[in-house]
């Protein structure tokens, strides 16, 4: 069992009644961490930390922020390792794209920001005619609260957490409460690398009632961060209205993946069982609605079931396994719910569709890579974000019809087309309303791109200059020369 407690001005405290909570593995559902449990007493004092040290911080030089946030992620890379095998274990991801994926992007983000933040410039406006000479002012924006999700609890964070710092913020995380533990470790990890105490702090605990929304409505904080659920994002908006804190959400999503019948076949079936199988289909840009054009409809079918089908479903913390258990016995129920409601709205079952339980699985929350066929937007099913490793396939005839079925939804985060043909690929990425879509290609990304999403999908644009612009207030210094 490991002790996690929050980190605030520099130091590993419990909360200050007590108060914790375990955290459950999804691997055997039995507890791996004793958490403490943080509301609003524990804000306060994160926030008075963090609101103290950002005159500090703020007023060092970007460059010198770099030096202190690469040894960060240095931090990471010597303990990757362990920091994998935490994540795996505290959320059912497979180790093996905790070692590759999640935690070296992790590090990556601090390596990214640290020396983005301090080649950024701004802009000036001379007016000779007016003798009047205007400059853009970029200063850090302050205290800002950082609330993540569980599906990659480290990469995510620090995805919110590294441009914050590098621009010259000081932050509260709220990890999610069902994957906190690399967020502590990560503490340590600053720690050591000599950020100045309140630079960064974490608050463990719950959303509503709890941690996350006593950030959401402390008057000293004046951004929010938010990675999650749709609904969550609405919750945070309202509560945030109070205080009119500046906002950043990356919420849900229900992705089209469209493949032409000009496709590259071998391309499109990898990317599609990539698109949805990766990290158990607890993926927000999953594309987790296939739209397949007719005439390769039923050999793309059939190709994609067969993928599914050899998908490694397994214990996560073997480095085979390329499909571990969803996060919670909760959220298994609610993916099983689904896959029980598409049955009686009509779709075809083609594979998967249980949970698995023989052997080691029984203890686990595990569920087959299923696919459904012969499904349409009219169904919840595809119009809900399911979360897990369930695919939605319909079929269609022309690009228009594919083009207004990817758009028949409340979400637009991301979008697939898989096609040969260059007029069909700039058709489809022009008016698919998604924040990214991607052509013939799947989860590969600049972190110079914006990156957020249309519709329910998000609120505002992360990534290189997207962040500094989020992360700093602009001035415009206006002088009589
Ligand atoms: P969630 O919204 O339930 O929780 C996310 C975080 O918000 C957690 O830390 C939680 O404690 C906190 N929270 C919940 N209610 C709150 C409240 N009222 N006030 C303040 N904080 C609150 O989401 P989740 O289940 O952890 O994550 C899955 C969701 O996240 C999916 O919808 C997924 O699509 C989305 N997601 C989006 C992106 C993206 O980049 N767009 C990336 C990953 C996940």
């Amino acid at each position: 069992m490991r002790d996690v407690r929050h980190f605030i001005g520099g130091d590993f405290v419990e909360s200050a009644d007590g108060s914790s909570f375990e955290s459950i593995s999804p691997i055997d559902n039995t507890p791996i961490a004793t958490v403490a449990e943080g509301g609003s007493a524990e804000i306060d004092l994160a926030v008075s930390a963090a609101r103290q040290a950002f005159a500090e911080w703020s007023s060092w030089s970007a460059e010198d922020r770099a030096v202190v946030l690469h040894r960060v992620a240095d931090g990471i890379e010597d303990r990757l390792e362990e920091l994998a095998e935490w994540e795996t274990r505290d959320m059912g991801k497979s180790i093996t794209a905790a070692r590759t994926k999640d935690m070296p992007r992790s590090a990556h983000n601090f390596r990214f920001f640290a020396d983005y933040a301090a080649q950024v410039g701004t802009e000036a406006w001379d007016q000779p005619s007016k003798n009047v000479f205007t400059f853009e002012l970029r200063e850090p924006l302050g205290v800002v609260g950082s609330i993540s999700p569980w599906n990659f609890p480290l990469m995510l964070l620090t995805w919110k957490v590294a441009p914050a710092l590098a621009f010259g913020c000081t932050v509260i995380a709220k990890p999610a409460e069902q994957s906190p533990i690399t967020a502590s470790i990560l503490a340590e990890i600053v720690k050591d690398a000599g950020v100045p105490d309140g630079v960064f702090n974490v608050v463990n605990g719950f959303g509503p009632d709890g941690a996350g929304e006593a950030l959401t409505t402390h008057p000293d904080v004046d951004a929010i961060t938010f990675t999650g659920e749709s609904n969550t994002g609405r919750a945070i908006m309202s509560a945030a209205s109070q205080t009119m804190k500046k906002l950043s959400f990356e919420m849900g999503g229900k992705s089209p993946n469209i493949v032409m019948a000009d496709a590259d076949l071998d391309d499109a079936v990898d990317g599609s069982l990539k698109g949805i199988f990766t990290n158990q289909g607890e993926v927000c840009l999953a594309g987790s609605r296939i739209l397949v054009q007719r005439p390769i409809y039923d050999e793309f079918l059939a190709r994609l079931v067969e993928g599914a089908e050899k998908w490694t479903l397994g214990n996560p913390l073997e480095e085979s396994t390329e499909m571990g258990p969803l996060v919670s016995e909760e959220h298994l129920e609610k993916v099983l719910s689904y896959i029980e409601l598409a049955q009686d709205e009509g779709a075809k079952l083609m594979t998967g569709g249980y949970r698995v339980t023989d052997g080691e699985f029984a203890a686990g929350n595990y569920v087959a890579p299923t696919i459904f066929a012969d499904a349409d937007n009219s169904m919840q099913v595809c119009q809900d974000e399911i979360f897990g490793p369930v695919e939605m396939v319909m079929p269609f005839d022309t690009v228009d019809e594919a083009i207004d079925l990817a758009n028949e939804s409340r979400y637009g985060l991301s979008a697939m087309v898989w096609t040969t043909n260059l007029n069909t690929a700039h058709r489809v990425a022009r008016e698919v309303k998604a924040g990214t879509m991607w052509v013939n290609c799947f989860f590969v990304r600049d972190l110079r791109a914006p990156f957020g999403g249309y519709k329910a999908s998000g609120l505002g644009r992360e990534g290189g200059a997207y962040s500094y612009e989020f992360f700093t207030e602009a001035k415009a210094v206006v002088m009589k020369v």
